[in-house]
């Protein structure tokens, strides 16, 4: 494997007597697309909120490009969650702003960067995701593919080191999906590090190149995609997949 960008050792998490993530092993090596999946409450949004201490993990480690995320200073803290990108299902963009005014904001207050230079790279990151026509558009002018994009280009504008796509198109009509979709499988050409929590196997079947299987708090299968899909070895992941084809 390449370089460990990001490295979840032993993590636990419990919410009171509910254990919802169990002894999580995981690397993610530069470059590398793993993609997650399992039923709904299997603890993949929680896996992915603990990398970046939204969620607080009960014990256990999490590693961004070798620096411990779960044992810094709250001044480190702040710095560190720069290192990973976060897309989740909605989008959450600021509605009284336009495109690039959003995407624009988090380098100005969280990295310093003076107005010009953030516009710079939000015009920069909105090309990247076909969207520099629409820079001064109203997120309400936007369809939800492209609000979905704008904000993977607010990500993008941080610099990340990882990116974390939590079913970033489940809450899209099904004719948007493919425009998200092709920007994130244009970063994974570029070589990003992306852990993505999707429903989209044919996305995973071209673009990822590990599948994990979660159930219950635990990672219960992991491999290549093509083996995932067509021979499964563990039984609940035989069951998971013949529900969802
Ligand atoms: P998934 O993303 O795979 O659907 P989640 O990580 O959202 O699963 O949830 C895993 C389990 O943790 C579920 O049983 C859920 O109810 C529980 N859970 C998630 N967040 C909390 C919370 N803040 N407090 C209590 N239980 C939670
Ligand atoms: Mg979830």
């Amino acid at each position: 494997m390449t370089r460990p960008m990001l490295e979840l050792v032993g993590l636990n998490k419990r919410f009171g007597d509910l254990t919802v993530l169990h002894d999580i092993h995981l690397r993610v090596g530069q470059g590398e697309l793993v993609f997650v999946i399992g039923p709904s409450g299997s603890g993949k949004s929680t896996m992915l909120r603990c990398c970046n201490r939204l969620e607080e993990p009960t014990s256990g480690s999490v590693l961004i490009d070798g620096a411990d995320i779960t044992a810094c200073s709250p001044r480190a803290l702040n710095k560190m969650r720069l290192n990973l990108g976060m897309v989740f299902q909605g989008f959450h963009l600021y509605p009284h702003m336009d495109a690039v005014g959003n995407v624009m904001l988090a380098q100005v207050k969280a990295l310093g960067r003076s107005k010009d230079e953030a516009r710079a790279r939000a015009l920069e990151m909105l090309d990247r995701v076909g969207l520099r026509h629409k820079s001064d558009a109203m997120p309400s002018a936007l369809s939800g593919g492209q609000q979905q994009r704008v904000a993977i280009a607010r990500a993008l504008a941080l610099d990340p080191k990882v990116m974390l796509f939590d079913e970033p198109t489940s809450a899209l009509d099904p004719e948007l999906v493919g425009s998200v979709l092709a920007v994130m499988k244009d970063l994974r050409t570029s070589g990003m590090t992306m852990l993505v929590v999707s429903h989209e196997m044919g996305f995973a079947r071209e673009a990822a190149d590990r599948v994990i299987f979660m159930d219950g708090g635990v990672i219960v299968e992991e491999g290549q995609p093509e083996a995932i899909f067509t021979n499964p070895q563990a039984e609940r992941t035989r069951a998971f997949l013949s529900r969802v084809r």
